[in-house]
């Protein structure tokens, strides 16, 4: 069965789904846009999840690219894939096959623990300043190479319209059907 694909305007925080990823930064400590939401309305129990990753597994930070999982706490979603993307240096660091590997080690993570949904921000593209137009069709081009069963819903969440215009521009240009959602997947 081919994953379907959502594009979905609004907070991640205020969807409903297996898990939802943050775009967190290797600290796991916590910062602004996506990761300050979702500590905001996930509540402490996050946190200190990240905290115990930290000290056990990640004593240097997770790595670029990288992604753990914790429960989401009060979140509507179950689970959170705390995911690290690049930051953008110019482009000539690595920055778009680090994206990419985010992207697979995400929804690889999201096969392993065979997630029916998956609600994915535009990773990078906020504090981390990766381009919305180079950051974008990365992100779908990954995800439509994905071959694994799970997960069957993948939502990209777009904060705002100049996004989910991207999005739908990209997805529309490579013929892919797409729907737009309910908040609930
Ligand atoms: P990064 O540090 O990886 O750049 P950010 O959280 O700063 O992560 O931004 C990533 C993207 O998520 C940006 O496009 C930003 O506009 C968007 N964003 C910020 N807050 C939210 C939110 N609550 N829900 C969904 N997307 C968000």
């Amino acid at each position: 069965m081919a994953m379907e694909i959502y594009v979905w305007k609004g907070d991640i925080t205020s969807v409903q789904t297996d898990a939802v990823v943050n775009a967190a930064n290797s600290s796991l400590g916590g910062g602004g846009g996506v990761d300050g939401a979702i500590h905001r309305i996930g509540g402490p129990k996050i946190a200190e999840e990240c905290r115990i990753l930290k000290i056990k597994k990640y004593p240097n930070g997770l790595p670029t690219g990288q992604c753990v999982l914790t429960s989401g706490g009060q979140l509507p979603s179950k689970y959170v894939i705390h995911a690290v993307g690049p930051v953008w240096k110019g482009g000539e660091y690595w920055e778009a096959s680090l994206l990419e590997t985010c992207y697979k080690n995400i929804l690889q993570l999201s096969f392993e623990r065979a997630f029916e949904s998956v609600a994915v921000p535009s990773i990078s593209t906020g504090i981390f300043a990766y381009p919305k137009e180079l950051a974008a069709p990365i992100a779908i081009k990954t995800v439509l190479e994905h071959k694994g069963q799970f997960p069957r819903k993948l939502i990209f969440v777009c904060f705002d319209q100049e996004t989910k215009d991207l999005y739908e521009e990209i997805l529309n240009k490579s013929g892919t059907e797409y729907k737009e959602g309910i908040s609930s997947f």
